[in-house]
């Protein structure tokens, strides 16, 4: 049996300006706001920090 893939894709809502955008969770670099250009996500090493609302998630 595969184990399914704990990575997924998050639909986030910008703090600054309400944007929603679609984040790799498991994001390698930082995730800017294709409008205001805020933070949305920050690497960690494992799993982004999301900054922002967390609308939905992506399969
Ligand atoms: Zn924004």
């Amino acid at each position: 049996m595969i184990p399914k893939p704990t990575s997924r894709f998050l639909r986030v809502k910008c703090e600054d300006c309400g944007n929603e955008q679609v984040v790799f969770d498991r994001a390698a670099s930082v995730v800017l706001c294709q409008v205001c250009g805020a933070t949305v996500a920050k690497p960690t090493g494992g799993k982004a920090a999301i900054r922002g609302e967390i609308l939905g998630v992506l399969e």
